[in-house]
Formats: C-alpha cells, structure tokens, sequence
C-alpha cells in the first residue's frame, strides 16, 4: 500500500490525484491533505477520503466560519511542511501553485521521500536546493508535469549519457495566432479558455503567455541535468505528443496520449512500475490527426524568451522571473495590467536584478519577495488607482 499526501489537494491535480487513487484502492492510501484557503473544499474531501491528517495553511481562511466541521485540522505553514515530512507518508504529491510550495519541496526530499512534483515553482525558484535536498536526504524526485513526465518515460533502459537533446512540446496556448496588436487587448476570461488542458488559473495564464514552456525549460535543466543548449522547446497545438528525446545516434523517442494529467500523476505515483487503468486507454491515432508543430515566435511570447534567459543566468534570477510572473498573473488576473504589460514588468524586474548564487532558502526568498515588490509598484506607478 502506497500512501499519499497531496499538498494542494483542492485544486486541479489535487482533484485528479485523487480520482486515479480512488480507481486503485488496493494500491492507495490518503493519509494526508492540504489546502491553501479553501476552507469548503478541504472539508468537502476530508469528509470523503477520510484522511488521518488535514491541513489548512491559511489559518486566517477560517475566521468567522465556526460552522466548518474542522475538529482535528492542523493549521499553518508549517503544519503543510510537517506533512510533507511526516514518517507515515510514502509518496508526497506537490500542487501548491507558485515559490510557496519550496519549504515543502525541500522537507519530502530530505526526509527521503518520493516527491511527486507538480509544484514546478519550487524547482524553478530554488533548484540547486532542491537537488541538494534529494542527495543530502535520498528523497526522489518524479515529475508530474505531462512533459517532464513524458522525457523520464522515454528514458527508461537508456543510458543517459546517450540523450543528445530533449524537446518539450507547447500547446501555444488559445492565443497563438494572435498578433502583438491583438495580444494587447486579451481579456483574462479569453486567456482562461485553454485548447487543449483543462487546469488551474495560474498555469493556464503561464500557457496562454508562454511563461509556462519557460519555466519547463528550467525544470527540465535541473530534473535531467541538461545545459540550456540541449533543451528546446516547439509548438505542437493538439497536445498529443507530449515531448521528445533524441539521443545522440540520431533516434528520436515520444511519448504520446490524449491531454490527461491523471497519466503523469500515475506514474509518479508507481513509477518505475506501470498500474494497468483502462480509463486512461483511450489512444486512437486517426483522432490524434495531424500532429502539427510550429516555431516558437520570441517577439510575440516575452515572456518565454525571458525566462529561458533568466534559466541561463542562474543564481537567483529564475527565482525572480518566476516571482515576477507570479505576480504579473496575479494582476492581469485582477485586471490591474493587460496582458502584453506581464511580459514588460517581468523584463524590468529582471533588468533591476543583480544576480547572486543560490546557497539557502533565504537566498531565493529575499530574491522573490523582491521581484514581488519591484512588480507592485511598476503596476502601481503606471496604474495609479488600480490597487486594491
Ligand atoms: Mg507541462
């Protein structure tokens, strides 16, 4: 029996975490759930799964909400942490969205657990600690994210030092037709409308802006070990092809399927392993025709090609290009900037920024909480009256 805490367990790969344990209940055991703020939804699941532990980190969430069934939840941030690190947990399943979830990230793997990571924020934001935790700890880390997911599939029997280049694929998301000029001008209710994944409010903007391949890139660089030269990136608009490994000989391997995270999350869960679940075998080649791909075009995307520079730059500039985005989102989702002003904001704050290396976790949040405050008051210089 496998068990299972799922950090973020209200939001999109929560969810779906728990729908592939619930096909499975011979395999998996919940023994853990965390929640931001989402006081109903936590309490909606841990009347359902029944949990031996519960967790709110945003105690505040439940002021004047004495009507919340919540007798034993453990409250705060670092009741999330001591979750992740609790003797009883096998597998630790990070969905908290954005830095928030690096304390976390750090506690599974050096408490030498298998990390399950969907938080690709905390890779991004702090990856030399990251991978410092596993080696100190022994922890194991395993994406979830469907690319990532689909390059270690891909590597399975291979001898690593045989992977010439990897490719991620991008869906481009539901804007990648658009010109400058019309990008100026989405809405968030239109970059909410993704094609092809149907996931959370903050990847789901990194989709539709490109950010979110960005940030990939950089996972990827500190998953599999690759200099930025090795790793690309290329539109492929049906999201079949989840992306590509060549190896040096010239081969190139794919993984493909229809759009599900449900797949990744289950082999995270199982992997090296594969747990047999008709529902996720669905493939139909004719359905999946064409598969189509395209470049990636920097002018339109910034954001993209900013990350991807703040990734080579190292130290603590992915941490604030991510911090930066992060909040970026954050107000295009307020409607405080339009869409094109994410990328403006991100670059200034990454213009501002000298770098330093990485060495604790102070380290990369001061380099965030910077990044957040150089963006607010951007938003507010340019934007007087927009602040709530
Ligand atoms: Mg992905």
């Amino acid at each position: 029996m496998i068990r299972v805490a799922i950090l973020g367990a209200t939001g999109s790969i929560g969810r779906s975490t728990l729908r592939v344990i619930g096909r499975h209940p011979d395999r998996f055991r919940v023994v853990g759930l965390a929640a931001g703020r989402s006081v109903d939804d936590l309490a909606a699941l841990v009347a359902e799964y029944t949990p031996d532990i519960a967790v709110l980190a945003d105690a505040d969430a439940l002021v004047g909400r004495s009507d919340v069934p919540r007798a034993g939840w453990e409250l705060g941030d670092d009741a999330v942490v001591a979750l992740a690190e609790h003797p009883d947990v096998d597998v630790v399943v990070n969905a908290v969205v954005g830095a928030a979830g690096l304390a976390s990230t750090i506690a599974a793997l050096r408490s030498g657990k298998r990390l399950a990571l969907a938080n690709k924020e905390s890779l991004v934001a702090g990856g030399p600690l990251v991978t410092a935790a596993a080696d100190e700890g022994g922890g194991e880390l395993i994406p979830i994210d469907s690319e990532h997911s689909a390059i270690l599939q891909c590597l399975q029997g291979c001898d690593r030092g045989t992977v010439g280049r990897i490719v991620l694929t991008a869906s481009g998301g539901p804007f990648r037709a658009l010109s400058r000029d019309e990008l100026a001008t989405v809405t968030p209710a239109q970059a909410l409308k993704h094609p092809t994944w149907e996931m959370g409010a903050k990847i789901t903007i990194d989709s539709a802006t490109l950010a979110n391949k960005a940030l990939e890139m950089i996972e990827a660089h500190f998953l599999y070990g690759l200099s930025y030269d090795r790793i690309d990136a290329v539109i492929h608009p049906q999201s079949i092809v989840h992306s590509f490994v060549e190896f040096v000989d010239g081969s190139v391997l794919a993984q493909m399927g229809f759009p599900t995270m449900e797949l990744p999350i289950l082999y995270a869960l199982t992997y090296p392993e594969r747990l047999a679940d008709t529902e996720l075998c669905t493939f139909d080649p004719v359905k999946a025709s064409p598969l189509t791909f395209d470049e990636i075009d920097l002018a339109r995307f910034r954001l993209f090609a900013l990350g991807v520079e703040a990734g080579r730059a190292g130290g603590t500039m992915p941490a604030v290009y991510n911090a930066a985005n992060e909040t970026a989102v954050s107000f295009f989702l307020e409607g405080r900037i339009g869409f094109l002003e994410m990328g403006e904001v991100v670059e200034t704050a990454m213009s501002r920024h000298s770098v330093s290396p990485i060495e604790q976790v102070a380290d990369v949040m001061e380099a965030d909480r910077e990044a957040r405050d150089m963006v607010r008051e951007m938003t507010a210089a340019q934007h007087p009256g927009s602040a709530t």
